[in-house]
């Protein structure tokens, strides 16, 4: 494929944008949530996990603990036994106790709505602050860039790299700012429903005009019957 200009990228990510918009009006974050802290803990046990077993998993949780106090406070071993079973639940219960005593020292047990702020907290990379900004504060800070949305940006052409970080600074410069979350979501569902890791359905994408297809076998032409 020859080297697309960027105004030329700019314009296929706008009509990206409105396919995608068509094919997925309603798309959304898939963690259940009602409240930041619980948005926070569910993306926190989302790494290496999915959402399915996550919400399963969170159903519970967020009966028993309510606050980021409950959490701070919660036998080690007891936070490990309600979140086992989304893996490397050892580390992912340390982060949700440090992380909520910190929200508890430092914040009074709010989540805080700063880039910076949710950093600072254990277990909180950028991936997953940009997860509560979009999702539960409506503030387009960054592109969340999970496993789907680095692959589709792979594909499709936006972004040749392979660092989250990098593929974000790629992605935000293509993408109108108020539109950031949503475009994340795009990805992501389009990703879980077309454009799988292994076998995607090409033949059948929404947005295939659209598509270099990069890194992918051609499609075999269609022969008559
Ligand atoms: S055409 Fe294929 S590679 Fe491109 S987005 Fe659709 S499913 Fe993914």
């Amino acid at each position: 494929m020859p080297r697309e200009s960027n105004a030329a990228k700019a314009e296929r990510v706008k009509q990206l944008i409105a396919r995608f918009q068509e094919t997925y009006p309603t798309a959304h974050c898939e963690l259940e949530h009602s409240n930041p802290l619980e948005l926070l803990v569910a993306t926190i046990l989302s790494a290496q996990c999915t959402d399915k077993r996550v919400n399963l998993v969170t159903r519970q949780l967020f009966n028993r603990y309510r606050t980021a106090a409950d959490f701070a406070q919660a036998p080690i071993s007891e936070l490990e036994e309600a979140i086992k079973t989304t893996g490397f639940f050892r580390n992912k219960a340390r982060n949700i106790q440090s992380c909520c005593q910190a929200l508890v020292e430092k914040h009074a047990g709010r989540v805080p709505s700063s880039m910076a702020e949710l950093t600072a907290l254990d277990g909180v990379g950028r991936k997953t602050a940009n997860v509560v900004l979009g999702n539960a504060f409506n503030i387009n800070c960054g592109v969340v860039v999970d496993t789907h949305v680095a692959r589709l940006a792979s594909r499709l052409g936006l972004s040749p790299r392979r660092d989250p970080a990098k593929i974000e600074q790629d992605l935000m410069p293509l993408v109108p700012q108020d539109q950031w979350t949503l475009f994340s979501h795009w990805l992501i569902w389009h990703g879980r429903r077309r454009c799988y890791a292994r076998n995607p359905g090409c033949l059948h994408c929404e947005v295939r005009p659209l598509c270099p297809r990069l890194g992918l076998k051609r499609l075999a032409p269609v022969t008559a019957s």
